[in-house]
């Protein structure tokens, strides 16, 4: 879908590519913005206009976040809702964490190097109340960055968030909600999510991890086990055939059913980056829903929907259904805005060539999506679009292809510290 803004730039309701490119053909509306494709309508303003409400569905995860634009229909059981827009968040977290103990390394280096005697700064220094790793820091501001940007392009009315991975409320205190809601079908998405997560996602008996995994009762249910949690564990098909009517013990694990015992910690259940984000997102000023991981796989079930970290994401909350339509998932890259080291260095860490210190040569910066055209008799002859590498010669690269003039390059859109790409979404799995 195409994003729709009136003649003030408030948001109106997504439109088909089609739709866009007869109005862009009339002259009716201009192109706002490329990636995402936004345009801009010259004779409407959102007064005139119909708006249906529209959520931003939000799945996060530690390499990739999930992000889906729904609109809500409402019926009488419940929300349906049907994706608008699908899009992949690729996080930049484990480059954040190795440029940080590099240049962690370096000032060690300087500080031992010159044999100039320097105490250790040793545990002087405090962390403010809510503190978080850089890495975390900006996944946060990642998914932020992209919930403020889709609320420009939107009329959003709502966030619904996968706050936790499954909701431990629910399996300690199974009488909250009845016992009909206990023994329903979310409440078995629920243990299982719970199970895994204890487990660590590999067989108790041998270890195993990849593989189709069932749950094992210790005591078996055949000899009075119950449905706890506590009497459940993680087994792969041959060591749960393998294991019979036997218990954990008697088939010489005694330690699995100690560790099965054992309540999975609060704060190995919950996500510190994931309550800092719903904290965040408060900014938003529209109201914000949690919900559980084990809700969102339930929701996959049970509307047959693939795995896709887009379409996970669109499987979130309280649904009564979900439509996926036909969408192509526009994948965001976070790459950063540049660097503040200013200089390149070899295996041993010696400096090798220094960088610039200016950003922008003839008007252009790394990251800027550019069209260029270069002419016959030039190394780099043929036309270019997508994101430029500048440098100081005024000869810059795209990819493989170097030595592309500065002259020749247009601007399409400025470096914004994501990288785009539209890839095809899995299909009804
Ligand atoms: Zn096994």
């Amino acid at each position: 879908m195409v994003f729709v803004l009136d003649k003030q730039k408030k948001p109106l309701m997504p439109c088909t590519p089609r739709r866009a490119r007869l109005l862009l053909a009339r002259k009716r509306a201009v192109v706002h913005r490329l990636n995402p494709f936004t345009i801009r309508l010259k004779d409407r303003s959102v007064q005139q206009s119909t708006l249906q409400p529209v959520v931003l569905k939000i799945d996060p995860g530690s390499k990739t976040t999930g992000l889906a634009l729904a609109r809500v229909e409402t019926i009488a059981e419940g929300e349906v809702h049907h994706a608008l827009h699908l899009a992949e968040l690729v996080h930049r977290g484990e480059e954040v964490r190795d440029l940080l103990r590099k240049r962690a390394g370096y000032r060690r280096r300087r500080r031992s190097t010159n044999l100039r005697y320097r105490p250790a700064r040793f545990l002087n220094r405090r962390r403010p109340q809510g503190w978080l790793p850089p890495s975390l820091r900006s996944r946060l501001g990642n998914i932020l960055t992209w919930a403020s940007r889709y609320q420009c392009w939107v009329p959003l009315v709502r966030v619904d968030v996968e706050r936790v991975k499954f909701d431990t409320q629910l399996l300690h205190n199974p009488e909250v909600s009845g016992i009909h809601y206990q023994r329903g079908e979310l409440m078995g998405w629920e243990i299982r999510a719970y199970v895994l997560e204890k487990f660590g996602r590999r067989c108790a008996y041998c270890g195993r991890t990849e593989t189709a995994f069932e749950l094992d009762h210790l005591q078996p249910r055949s000899r009075g086990g119950s449905n706890r949690v506590s009497n459940l564990a993680l087994a792969c098909h041959a060591c749960n055939t393998a294991k019979a009517d036997r218990t954990a013990a008697e088939f010489g694990h005694p330690e699995v059913e100690a560790q099965a015992s054992n309540p999975l910690k609060d704060a190995a259940a919950m996500n510190a980056t994931r309550y800092a984000l719903c904290d965040k997102l408060r900014v938003l000023g529209v109201p914000i829903t949690t919900w559980s991981g084990g809700r969102t796989r339930w929701n996959r079930d049970r509307f047959g929907i693939a795995k896709a970290h887009c379409l996970d994401a669109l499987c979130v909350g309280n649904l009564a259904g979900a439509k996926q339509g036909r969408h192509r998932t526009l994948s965001l890259k976070a790459t950063g805005r540049g660097r503040y080291s200013r200089t390149n260095v070899n295996d041993a860490g010696f400096p090798v060539g220094y960088l610039m210190r200016k950003k922008q040569v003839k008007g252009i910066k790394t990251g800027d999506r550019v069209h260029a055209v270069v002419p016959a008799g030039f190394a780099a002859y043929g036309t270019h679009t997508g994101r430029i590498a500048v440098r100081a010669n005024g000869q810059f690269r795209m990819g493989n292809v170097q030595g592309i003039p500065a002259r020749f390059c247009r601007i399409r859109q400025l470096a914004d510290g994501y990288d785009y790409a539209l890839v095809e979404t899995a299909l009804h799995g």
